[in-house]
């Protein structure tokens, strides 16, 4: 799909749910495709993009960003403590907050280079073993454990289960921001970001529609 048809779907399901599409940030998840393939579409005015491995990141991103400042880069994937003081360099958003350690490991780095950014935490909400993210029970802790810490925490992210209909999850994740007084959430790819923004999604964030298969 094209960049306005995926806009164009989006302001749809906004409207239908009686929503403004204006509240829901397209993000074009990139990994795996090269500048190339990103160059044109911020050249169409797309300006979020996620990544999922700080390693390949920093591959593409320096120079994009060099390029196009105004380009907003949010961390999206598992990461690893090692690799945290060069995604509080790169990435302006962080989504996947998902164990003490990371956020302690984060607020310190975050200080030390005086670089705030705006921290989501994920939420494993099919308690899968393999994934990550904090079980929807324990995010009230975690949140006030974040916040101690020095963390932005701005908003909620998931990833549904493969193969279970995701607006269950949806649901789950948008009752628990709205508990926790949360205003972003992160929910929806490619084949259900339409569901995702009716349960209250404010980011989509979309690879294989966008940029087809990887
Ligand atoms: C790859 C990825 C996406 C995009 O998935 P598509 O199905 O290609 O749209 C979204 N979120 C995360 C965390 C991803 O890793």
């Amino acid at each position: 799909m094209s960049l306005a048809e995926i806009k164009n779907k989006i302001e749809i399901a906004a409207k239908e749910s009686g929503r403004q599409s204006g509240n829901v940030t397209l993000l074009a998840a990139s990994k795996m495709q090269d500048a190339e393939k990103i160059r044109p579409l911020i050249a169409q005015g797309q300006n979020v993009f996620g990544e999922n491995r700080v390693q390949e990141a920093e591959e593409k991103w320096p120079a994009l960003k060099r390029e196009f400042p105004n380009v907003q880069l949010h961390m999206i994937g598992h990461l690893q403590t090692n690799k945290v003081k060069d995604a509080v360099t790169l990435f302006d958003v962080i989504q996947t907050v998902d164990r003490e350690h990371l956020a302690l490991d984060l607020a310190r780095e975050m200080k030390r280079q005086n670089r705030h950014l705006p921290c989501f935490i994920q939420i494993n909400t099919g308690e899968e073993e393999q994934k990550g993210g904090i079980p929807p029970r324990e995010a009230e802790k975690f949140l006030k454990f974040c916040r101690n810490s020095g963390l932005n925490i701005t908003g909620l992210m998931c990833i549904p289960p493969e193969h279970e209909p995701p607006a269950l999850h949806f649901a789950l994740l948008a009752d628990l921001a709205k508990h926790l007084d949360l205003a972003n959430l992160s929910m929806g790819m490619s084949r259900d970001f339409e569901t995702a923004i009716r349960f209250g999604a404010t980011c989509v964030r979309i690879g294989t529609a966008l940029f087809g298969r990887r």
